[in-house]
């Protein structure tokens, strides 16, 4: 699989960007299954080849026929004046796309149409997967990021404005959706934010908006319920300084070593800060849940 597509790295910190192994994990990118596995510990697949699959099946429903069923159920929340706008799917050949046979093909793409003011038509755009720029080159070498969909609004006349989106499978229970499949989306969401805005700080006509939407299932069914209106800016500045402490984490290294043996030694060694989110994600959570456990107890014994 490629690693240039860095969207998966940088997902994995941001859902724990305290952890101090994690950072490592993901600027040094060696899995931490592959960390489990060095501490002796059994590894798990932190998503379900079963998770996977219906994924992959929701999206292919929402993008067929020019992606129909996302265009009306965005027109019907509101996102886009009318289901009539411009597709332009940008998906890996390999992901059901087209014509893109990768990313840098999907970037340059992407890149044509934001620099070329005069031959765009005047009609909301949804691209689907464009491919930019990651932030953090220093740590991330010539990672790309492609976020899911953005919606590109034209606003009077000379002006656009882009829109996140965000799709996930996990069903929408308005009030009652899981709370950290949500905060999860949102911190995804508002990393593309900021990477769009880093990608696009010299542009004088295209800005990036603070609100973007959230794409999720109807309960049962390969139906997609949007959530309009999400305010990503919060989000979009943690990114940010999760990327500064990415930063700091990789600096700390006197010199990262190249044999992925001593890799994985540094990052076993590294501080950690256990949190619930870590079971949905990390491969070592077992190993630092007891660790975790454990520590608190001793704490109690001295204090009792
Ligand atoms: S499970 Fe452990 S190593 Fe993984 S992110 Fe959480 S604290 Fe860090």
């Amino acid at each position: 699989m490629s690693t240039r597509n860095v969207r998966r790295r940088l997902d994995q910190f941001l859902q724990n960007p305290s952890c101090e192994a994690n950072a490592l994990s993901v600027a040094m990118d060696m899995p931490m299954r592959d960390v489990a596995a060095h501490d002796g510990d059994p590894t798990r697949e932190a998503q379900s080849p079963y998770a996977l699959r219906r994924g992959a099946i929701f999206e292919n429903a929402l993008f067929e026929n020019d992606a129909e069923s996302l265009r009306v159920a965005l027109a019907k929340a509101g996102v886009i004046a009318s289901e009539q706008a411009i597709v332009v799917d940008l998906r890996l050949t390999r992901n059901q796309g087209p014509s893109m046979k990768n990313l840098d093909m999907a970037r340059d793409a992407f890149a044509l149409w934001l620099g070329g003011e005069r031959d765009r038509a005047k009609k909301t755009h949804i691209f689907l997967a464009p491919a930019i720029d990651a932030p953090a080159r220093d740590v991330l070498g010539d990672g790309i990021l492609a976020p899911d969909i953005v919606v590109a609004h034209p606003v009077g006349d000379d002006r656009w404005e882009l829109e996140i989106g965000e799709v996930k499978v996990y069903p929408d229970r308005g009030g009652h959706t899981d709370t950290s499949n949500l905060a999860a989306t949102r911190s995804q969401a508002g990393l593309y934010v900021f990477a769009l805005k880093t990608a696009l700080a010299s542009h004088t006509t295209i800005t990036v908006r603070r609100a973007g939407f959230l794409v999720l299932s109807w309960a049962g069914t390969n139906r997609p319920s949007i959530r309009s209106g999400e305010d990503l800016e919060f989000r979009a500045r943690a990114a940010e300084r999760g990327i500064a402490r990415l930063r700091e984490a990789f600096a700390s290294i006197a010199a990262p070593p190249e044999e992925p043996k001593r890799r994985l030694s540094v990052i076993s060694q590294a501080n950690t800060a256990y949190r619930e989110a870590c079971i949905s994600f990390c491969a070592r959570a077992s190993h630092c849940h007891r660790t975790a456990c454990s520590l608190r107890e001793t704490n109690q014994r001295h204090r009792g």
